[in-house]
């Protein structure tokens, strides 16, 4: 679907995957006018598919493009495009456990022309559809995380909670320290100083203090800075109903290593679309290592993970509305 100004979107087309041709000082390419979402089709037991919280994606993408003074798109166009994707040939849908159909719509600055002053008039919105598996092999196989002091996702004022390319560019370094420094993902602190928790590198994190119906879960609350996940909007209304009280405050990384060193701490969990929720194992961070619990998947992680994929995947009511079924 294309955008001018003055015209408003028009020329909606379903075309099979291929390249696009751009010009070369197409304003994205240099700007990084980019936003995007990510969100999934499930096959239900039953041979039907259903959405997972579109809506929510919609809205987002819109928060995204207000931040980065790009066109909204109407969130029923938003809802109907990956529809009528779906509609056209559902058999992409995988009907293995845990695989989905990841869908990807993204909005870029499609203007050519080298001036920074303002920004583009035209807009291109699609929709990438591309089968998947668990994010991380082995699903619930628990994860080391690299504490990232050097590099900062997002500064205060700046673009941290919308879905933008640009701040996934400035990511890629720290993910590759954290690799190289034997851990599967970064953690990102605040920008003023790397000492609050902010999220990781396409997750939001969960912090299980205490145990069993005592438990209590905090994630560090949205301060401007960290992508407002809908896994964990979800997960914060769902952990009350399985007796969980859980809260959205302040961690620091002195904080997080004591308690998990008391024991006081006894899970921490990442949670996003791709990966679902995937259990913290272990820490690593310039002033040492240490680890939850004994570093293996925890309770309260697994009964949420199985709640949640439950609801996605038809096997569980679903008495908040989330699931959009596909007619
Ligand atoms: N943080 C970042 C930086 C992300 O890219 C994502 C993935 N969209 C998330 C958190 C989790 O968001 P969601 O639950 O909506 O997938």
């Amino acid at each position: 679907i294309r955008y001018e100004s003055g015209k408003g979107w028009y020329d909606a087309r379903l075309e099979p995957y291929g390249p696009l041709s751009l010009d070369p000082a197409t304003a994205a390419l240099h700007y990084g006018q980019e936003i995007f979402e990510g969100l999934k089709a499930y096959r239900r037991e039953d041979g039907t598919i259903a959405l997972f919280r579109p809506e929510a994606n919609a809205a987002r993408l819109n928060r995204s493009a207000r931040r980065m003074a790009m066109p909204e798109l109407p969130e029923d166009v938003f809802v109907r495009a990956i529809e009528l994707l779906l509609e056209h040939d559902s058999a992409w849908v995988p009907s293995r456990e845990g695989h989905s159909l990841y869908l990807r719509p993204f909005m870029f600055a499609t203007q050519v022309g080298m001036g920074v002053n303002s920004p583009s008039a035209s807009y291109l919105f699609a929709v990438i559809a591309s089968p998947s598996a668990a994010y991380f092999s082995g699903a619930v196989k628990p994860v080391r995380v690299w504490l990232s002091e050097d590099y900062t996702r997002a500064a205060p004022g700046g673009t941290g909670e919308a879905k933008c390319a640009g701040n996934y560019a400035a990511s890629f370094l720290a993910q590759a320290e954290a690799v190289q420094r034997g851990c599967d993902q970064v953690v990102w602190l605040d920008a003023a100083e790397h000492r609050w928790v902010e999220e990781m590198g396409g997750m939001n994190l969960f912090f299980v203090f205490g145990s069993g119906a005592d438990a209590r879960l905090v994630t560090p609350e949205l301060n401007g800075a960290l992508l407002p996940g809908i896994t964990r909007d979800s997960l914060l209304r769902l952990a009350p109903e399985l007796g969980w009280s859980v809260e959205e405050g302040r961690i620091s990384t002195e904080q997080w290593r004591a308690a998990a060193e008391s024991g006081e701490l006894t899970e921490v969990f990442a949670c996003g679309t791709a990966a679902v929720i995937t259990p913290v194992g272990s820490v690593r961070s310039a002033s040492g290592d240490w680890q939850h619990g004994d570093g293996t998947p925890g309770p309260v992680t697994l009964r949420l993970r199985e709640e949640l994929v439950g609801i996605q995947y038809g096997l569980r009511p679903d008495p908040y509305g989330w699931v959009r079924a596909l007619g």
